[in-house]
């Protein structure tokens, strides 16, 4: 019987011109991720999906690890048409190793035995057209760490802009210059998890900070919409001076971006910590406040947050976007993206009007139609 890797070469396609480089016979340097590794002939590098064969980069192409329909609350996205359907593909591997990873079946499906998450073969057009049927607003590449499959996403994302869709990454940011410019006609959202603001902390991890520091600031620099996740894991990220340190920072790049700290519970092999509370979240919420971050939301607990799952005005705390976990209960933001009170403009990317919600739970394209993609 084939193995993944094997089944998953049969899927791929040569890198885009962009993302690699020849540097000595037989060896060339992959850009699609901070590791920037460079990868022998023969050789796979640290994600294990783009390998050289005969001197050519060769990545993921032409398979979905799994889609699934989510409110865009859940990426989470809470300034991007709120109630939106989120068309969301993922494909298999990551560059990172995180031992608490809520997605492992599809991100570690190349280093754990036990990960087994087979390829779905996909067609980017019948995909879009799927999202387009379902009433989807966006397309998001997700699930597994998109920066490593951004070839196939940025096909799909042709795809979707043609269809009048916006697209998104729910991404670790270990990108690169090269990767961020490659991305960036194609790309409209970004959620970045910002795991830690120690670099001992991201080389536990398999990573580095600098290059997600990078890729924050390069985002909101090209006029990206990007919103920062923090997974509060007790004991791992939650040292008030390093909560510190991470909000002063974000709060430099601008204080216009959305903050999301949100409940560790236990699972993969991160079993250890106990279960985020509802006081860890709103404590480490204070800090970013305190450090001029205007939202803030804590997330993962619904109803348990206080004030802190809705939209308030930054400037006469108006409340703006009432919600429960990812139910919509109350939408106020003008047809300009203003608030109706005092008339401040809202950073993000908000509609006319609110469209409503299709749904406020994950659902799955239905089984039939998915085997067609
Ligand atoms: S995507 Fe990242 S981990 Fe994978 S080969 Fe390229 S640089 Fe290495």
């Amino acid at each position: 019987m084939a193995t993944l890797a094997e089944v998953l070469e049969a899927r791929t396609a040569h890198a885009a011109p962009e993302l690699v480089e020849p540097i000595s016979k037989g060896r060339v340097r992959c850009y699609a991720c901070g590791h920037e590794c460079p990868i022998p002939e023969g050789a796979y590098g640290v994600c294990r999906v783009r390998y050289v064969r005969d001197g050519v980069l060769h990545v993921p192409w032409g398979y979905v690890g799994g889609v699934q329909c989510d409110p865009i609350e859940k990426k989470p996205f809470f300034h991007a048409h709120p109630g939106a359907l989120a068309f969301s593909f993922g494909m298999l591997g990551c560059d990172l190793h995180c031992s608490y990873c809520q997605n492992w079946v599809t991100s570690q499906a190349l280093r754990d035995p036990q990960a087994v998450a087979p390829p779905i073969d996909a067609d980017p057009g019948v995909l879009v057209r799927e999202a387009v049927r379902l009433g989807a607003r966006v397309v998001v590449s997700t699930y597994n760490e998109p920066l490593i499959t951004s070839e196939w996403a940025v096909e799909i994302f042709k795809h979707a802009r043609r269809d009048g869709l916006m697209t998104a990454y729910v991404s670790n940011g270990n990108g690169t210059p090269r990767v961020l410019e490659y991305i960036r006609p194609w790309i409209d959202l970004y959620k970045v998890d910002l795991k830690s603001f120690d670099d001992k902390h991201y080389r536990q991890l398999g990573g580095r900070i600098e290059p997600i520091l990078h890729t924050i600031r390069a985002l909101h620099e090209m006029g990206v919409w990007v919103e920062i996740v923090t997974l509060l894991i007790p004991g791992f990220n939650d040292d008030p001076d390093e909560l510190q340190r991470l909000t002063a920072f974000l709060a430099s790049v601008s204080v216009n971006i959305p903050w999301h700290v949100t409940a560790f519970h236990k699972d993969y092999r991160m079993s250890d910590p106990e279960n985020t509370t509802p006081e860890m979240l709103m404590h480490a919420a204070d800090i970013g406040r305190r450090n001029g971050l205007r939202y803030v939301y804590a997330g993962n607990l619904p109803g348990r947050v206080g004030d802190l799952e809705h939209t308030r005005c930054h400037n006469c705390q108006a409340l703006l976007v009432e919600r429960y976990g990812y139910f919509i209960q109350g939408y106020k933001i003008t047809s300009e993206g203003t608030c109706p009170d005092c008339g401040a403009a809202i950073p993000g990317r908000w509609g006319a009007s609110f469209d409503g919600q299709i749904a406020s739970t994950p659902f799955l394209p239905g089984s039939r139609r998915l085997r067609t993609l």
